[in-house]
């Protein structure tokens, strides 16, 4: 048998605490390296990703296309007279499909010969977790506990959903309050929209989808107005009361709103509550996330975390990525890291939005000249749909080496467009080579390829 550098009378080797997106694949690889090990999960097998957050809510996008895509038809000549939306429809197909997954997900690990423990993990001491009444050692301890949504306190707040409530309310909200302006917010704004909910959405500052390049930010403003979210800037609730005819919402502006459902989408926690945390002596910084080194360690030596409850990018190709070269480096034998630059990330919202890299701001600090390219234009399909819908492009180049640095769009597809490209910056695509590249035609992602003239250059 393998030895881990691990005492051998430990249960395990590596017991891991969270059946999530890292949890799983840490798991699953480090079992194929050889060790003994074991996974508590205290929820749902494949954590936010599977039951919460990424696959539910893909597949609720993908409902809410239809609307659109209805009218859309009927450009193309054909008759889609009155469709309805049935919400329990796809509120129960979505529960049979995750239902579906989470058996995959146990077999996956059970296939390992990974043991499978359902209950809350809670850390006794840097070897010890308990799972209910019984104790179990390891040589070492993951955390990957992921995170947890944050509804900030003020007057009411208990009326409010979070995500995880979302996917199966009871009743079809009609008339829906989104709070918050990042990624959850603004792809639920588009998925009730679609489903044909009047959704408000309020976002706290100037301007909503902090962090990503201006330009998207204002585009995806204009756009998502377009489409019926009434979407307002530098306001705020200040309380929730139940009343009549559903909640009343009253603003810090001093206006008031009336909704079935307030959903809040203002960030998420690491989830460590109840942990046992304050048994070892595990390091967190401000903000309530784990400090790591580039091998997950924290500073308890033989306690490791990774994914959502170290911060950082809070996506699931992330948490596997951090699985894998944990997993690698501790029962593997090989050297892993993680490599954080030119991650690609995109935001369901409606039309969608793909991004990689750095924006203009971070270039031109980073950088200092740069080249930028831009180009807005109508979709083929919406010259005959009628639908009033605009793409936008952006391409950001370091204007000394000719290297591509960032590439923005929101525009149908953009999520899948960006993965293709994520691939060229990281091999280091110049402009010319983008230039040199022939396109799809006719795509809109041949745009990216036959963009000549600058928009501007410093
Ligand atoms: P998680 O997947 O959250 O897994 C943690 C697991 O640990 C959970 O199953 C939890 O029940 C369990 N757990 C917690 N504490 C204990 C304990 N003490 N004992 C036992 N078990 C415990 N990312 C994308 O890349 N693309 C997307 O489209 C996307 N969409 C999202 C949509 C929403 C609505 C949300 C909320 C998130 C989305 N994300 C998306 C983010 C993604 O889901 C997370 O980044 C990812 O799941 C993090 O993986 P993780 O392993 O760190 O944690
Ligand atoms: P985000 O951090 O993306 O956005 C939170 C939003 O809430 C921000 O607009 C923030 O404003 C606002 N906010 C924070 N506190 C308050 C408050 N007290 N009052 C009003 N507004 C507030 O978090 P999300 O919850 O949207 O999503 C969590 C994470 O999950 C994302 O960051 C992402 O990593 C991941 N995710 C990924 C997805 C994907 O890959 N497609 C989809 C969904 C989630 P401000 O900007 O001013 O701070």
């Amino acid at each position: 048998m393998a030895d881990f550098g691990c005492e051998r009378d430990y249960d395990y080797d590596l017991f891991v605490i969270g059946a999530g997106s890292g949890g799983v694949r840490a798991a699953r690889m480090a079992a194929g390296f050889g060790a003994r090990v074991a996974v508590a999960e205290d929820r749902y097998m494949g954590g936010t990703c599977v039951n919460v957050g990424c696959v539910p809510k893909k597949l609720y996008v993908y409902a809410s296309e239809f609307g659109k895509g209805f009218k859309d038809a009927q450009g193309f000549g054909w008759d889609s007279t009155a469709p309805r939306f049935d919400w329990a429809t796809l509120r129960d197909n979505k529960k049979t499909e995750i239902s579906r997954l989470n058996a995959i997900y146990r077999n996956l690990l059970s296939g390992v010969e990974a043991q499978v423990m359902d209950g809350r993990g809670r850390i006794i001491d840097a070897h010890t977790v308990a799972v209910g009444e019984r104790h179990y050692t390891a040589g070492k301890i993951l955390i990957a506990t992921g995170g947890w949504p944050h509804i900030p306190e003020f007057p009411g707040s208990e009326h409010a959903v979070t995500s995880n409530e979302i996917f199966d309310l009871e009743t079809f909200p009609r008339r829906l309050v989104i709070v918050g302006g990042g990624y959850i917010a603004a792809e639920f704004a588009g998925i009730f929209n679609g489903l044909g909910a009047q959704v408000t959405q309020l976002y706290r500052g100037p301007l909503f989808l902090r962090g990503f390049d201006t330009d998207i930010r204002a585009h995806a403003a204009r756009e998502i107005a377009k489409t019926g979210v009434d979407l307002r800037f530098e306001v705020n609730v200040r309380s929730i009361s139940p009343g009549a005819n559903g909640l009343q919402i009253e603003l810090t502006n001093g206006s008031t709103l009336e909704a079935d459902t307030v959903l809040y989408a203002t960030g998420r926690k690491a989830n460590l509550a109840g942990l046992g945390l304050e048994n070892v002596n595990v390091a967190m910084n401000e903000f309530g996330i784990i400090n790591v080194d580039e091998q997950y360690c924290t500073s308890e030596p033989s306690i490791f975390a990774l994914g959502d409850v170290i911060g950082g990018m809070e996506l699931t190709p992330v948490a596997l990525a951090e699985g894998m070269a944990f997993a690698r480096r501790q029962f593997g034998d090989l050297k892993s890291q993680v490599d954080y630059d030119f991650i690609p990330t995109a935001v369901f919202c409606q039309p969608n939005i793909g991004t990689v890299g750095f924006t203009e701001d971070e270039a031109r600090a980073r950088f200092g000249h740069i080249r930028l390219f831009k180009s807005t234009f109508k979709p083929m399909k919406h010259t005959i749909s009628g639908r009033d819908e605009q793409t936008f492009m952006k391409l950001i180049i370091d204007k000394a080496s000719d290297r591509v640095v960032g590439v923005h769009m929101m525009g149908p597809d953009a999520g899948e467009i960006m993965q293709g490209i994520a691939i060229a910056l990281r091999a280091g695509a110049t402009k010319a080579t983008f230039d040199s590249t022939i396109g799809i035609h006719p795509t809109a992602a041949e745009e990216f390829v036959t963009m000549r003239e600058p928009w501007t250059e410093d």
